[in-house]
C-alpha cells in the first residue's frame, strides 16, 4: 500500500520563527500550528537527546490531532563546554541566575562561558521527525559546523544566530537572509531529508 504527500503538517511547535522556516523548505504542503487544529500544545522537553524529545513532542502531538505531524528538537553543541548547552539550548544560563534569560543575555552567558576559550568550534544540531499514521515515521538529524563569536553580530534569524560565526562565509548566522540560512542550516538540511524520504515513500506505490 502506498501513499500521497500529505497536503498539510502540523508542527509540534508554538515558534512562528520554525513554522516560517519549515514553510519555506515544504514550500509544496501547507505547514501549521497545533492551534490552527484548536489544539493548546505544550511538551516538557525532558530528554537526554535531541532525538528523545523529537519523538516525544511528535508523539504528543500526533496522539492529540491524529494527522500528518512534524517535530524537531534542535540546539548549539559546543566542542570546548563538553557538547553544552545541548539539549538544554533554550534554558542556557537560566539555572544559575534562577529565572530564564532572554535570547540576548543568554548569548552573552555564552560568551562570558567561553571568555578564557581558544578552541571555538560548535555546530547547531536538529533532529526532526515526521509521524505520517499510527506506524509510519521518518526521522533526520542534521548539523551546521562554525564557531563561537568574540561578540554578537547581525540582527536576523533567532537564538544563538548572531554568536554562531561561519568562516567560509566570513559572517554569523544572523547575517544571512533567510533563504541563505535554508540552504546551510542544520533544520534546513533535517528537512530536505525528510522530504526526499517523502518524495520516495509517494513513487513506492
Ligand atoms: P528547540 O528546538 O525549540 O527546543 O530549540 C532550542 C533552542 O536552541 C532555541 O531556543 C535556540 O536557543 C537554539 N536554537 C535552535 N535552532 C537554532 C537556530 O537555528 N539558530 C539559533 N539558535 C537555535
Amino acid at each position: 500500500m502506498g501513499i500521497d504527500r500529505p497536503q498539510s503538517f502540523f508542527i509540534a511547535t508554538n515558534n512562528t520563527h520554525k513554522k516560517q522556516e519549515l514553510q519555506r523548505i515544504f514550500s509544496n504542503s501547507r505547514i501549521r500550528l497545533p492551534e490552527e487544529a484548536g489544539v493548546s500544545f505544550a511538551f516538557e522537553e525532558i530528554g537526554d537527546s535531541f532525538l528523545e524529545n523529537a519523538f516525544g513532542k511528535a508523539k504528543a502531538l500526533y496522539k492529540l490531532i491524529k494527522q500528518p505531524v512534524i517535530a524537531d528538537d534542535s540546539g548549539l553543541c559546543v566542542k570546548t563546554l563538553n557538547g553544552k548547552p545541548g539539549v538544554y539550548s533554550a534554558r542556557f544560563g537560566a539555572e544559575k541566575k534562577k529565572k530564564p534569560l532572554s535570547t540576548s543575555e543568554r548569548n552573552i552567558y555564552l560568551l562570558n562561558q567561553m571568555r578564557d576559550k581558544t578552541l571555538r568550534s560548535a555546530c547547531f544540531v536538529c533532529c526532526m521527525v515526521l509521524i505520517l499514521d499510527d506506524y509510519r515515521f521518518f526521522i533526520a538529524e542534521e548539523t551546521l559546523e562554525g564557531e563561537i563569536t568574540m561578540s554578537p553580530r547581525g540582527s536576523g534569524g533567532f537564538g544563538y544566530d548572531p554568536v554562531f560565526y561561519l568562516p567560509e562565509q566570513g559572517l554569523t548566522v544572523a547575517e544571512l537572509s533567510p533563504r541563505q540560512k535554508d540552504e546551510i542550516s542544520h533544520r534546513g538540511k533535517a528537512a530536505r531529508a525528510i522530504a526526499a524520504m517523502l518524495d520516495s515513500i509517494k513513487t513506492d506505490v
